[in-house]
């Protein structure tokens, strides 16, 4: 039977970076049902909201997403629809691996971190004000709930995956209650997996400086909602960019896989940016589904191209368009399968 996922496309590169990924996973060996539902300023006029029920319930019905990228009106206009679909959804784990590609030049070889972003929480609660007219007051939000529930992920995802530590990233030399209580409830989790995996913990400042300089020392880091979303670009940054960085919103009742990137608006329909990071978080769903060998096919394709480097998009070096990108992805996926297909030679 085919497996059913929403498929919400997003604005800017979205729609196109969502076809080029539809037809690799297409071509994984897996059949898709996609059930093609949109969000964004583009449904505002016809729905009222940017993130209409429907879209909703699509994702809590088939338990399983792939998005593009939405664009937020900055200072003014709507919420984030991505804050507001992993809030609303109960996504609390943001799953961020950076992981070096041989080919792709960049300043270290063998990069293989994983950020655990907390997704529910912190700042990204939304609660600000005016307090008057000339100051403005946001309020960060830190429960021992959500923080040893990231904890625990991160943990049993260093456990599942045979990493072999993990690192709590805070500032609760500064804000001593709210990151303190996220630090304590990290320690606490991590006594349930002592002599098992190991565990430490690191000031962000701190931690940007050292995952520049040194990040082969990290393994998996565990971070509050706004830290992660810094400290997952500069690991895409210590990779090869943007265009290459996967991520997954996890939670108990389902999950939307999205790369780590927005919507680009100036390269928009140009089908000139990247796939790469969609077509990884495509990874990334496969293996949650439970499609180990699919997934292990579409990305060792992926970083076939890549490592070729003869058809690679801007950000990479290349002038190769999106769906060309893809096409070479496709070639080596077919020709896997038509390799194995054939007869055995008499
Ligand atoms: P961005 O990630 O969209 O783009 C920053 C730069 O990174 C681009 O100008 C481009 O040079 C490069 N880039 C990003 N994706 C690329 C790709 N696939 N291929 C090649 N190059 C790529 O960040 P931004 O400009 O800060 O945000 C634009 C919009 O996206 C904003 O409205 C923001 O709120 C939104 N956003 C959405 C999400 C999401 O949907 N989850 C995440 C981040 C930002």
């Amino acid at each position: 039977m085919a497996q059913r996922v929403t498929l919400i496309p997003g604005d800017g590169i979205g729609p196109e970076l969502a076809e080029a990924t539809r037809r690799v996973l297409d071509a994984s060996g897996i059949a898709f049902e996609w059930e093609v539902v949109d969000a964004g300023e583009a449904v505002m006029a016809e729905y009222g909201t940017p993130l209409p029920e429907h879209v909703l319930e699509s994702i809590r019905r088939n338990r399983i997403a792939l998005k593009g990228p939405i664009t937020t009106p900055v200072g003014e206009g709507f919420r984030s629809v991505n804050v507001t679909l992993r809030q609303t959804l109960g996504l609390y784990a943001n799953l961020r691996p950076a992981r070096s590609i041989h080919g792709l030049e960049s300043r270290y070889e063998d990069v293989d971190l994983v950020i655990v972003r907390e997704n529910t929480e912190d700042l990204y609660a939304g609660i600000e004000h005016m307090v008057g007219p000339d100051a403005a007051e946001s309020i960060k939000i830190i429960t021992r709930a959500a923080s040893e529930r990231i904890a625990r992920f991160a943990f049993e995802y260093a456990v599942a995956n045979g990493r072999r530590k993990v690192t709590a990233v805070h500032k609760a030399n500064i804000m001593k209650l709210s990151d303190g209580l996220f630090l304590e409830s990290c320690r606490h989790v991590a006594e349930d997996y002592a002599g098992q995996v190991e565990f430490e913990d690191r000031i962000v400042d701190n931690m940007c400086m050292q995952l520049v300089q040194k990040p082969d020392l990290y393994d998996v880091l565990v971070l509050p909602n706004l830290y992660g979303d810094i400290v997952s670009d500069l690991a895409a940054g210590l990779v090869g960019g943007l265009g290459v960085a996967p991520g997954a919103n996890i939670g108990d009742a389902g999950a939307v896989f999205e790369p780590v990137h927005g919507s680009a608006p100036k390269y928009a329909g140009l089908n000139k940016a990247n796939p790469t990071a969609l077509i990884l978080s495509g990874v990334l769903m496969l293996r949650h589904l439970g499609h180990q060998a699919a997934a292990e096919r579409v990305e060792t394709a992926v970083r076939g191209v890549i490592e070729e480097g003869t058809r690679l998009t801007y950000d990479l070096g290349g002038t190769t368009g999106t769906r060309e990108f893809a096409d070479a992805v496709i070639e080596r996926l077919t020709a896997g399968s038509t390799a194995a297909a054939a007869p055995a030679p008499a």
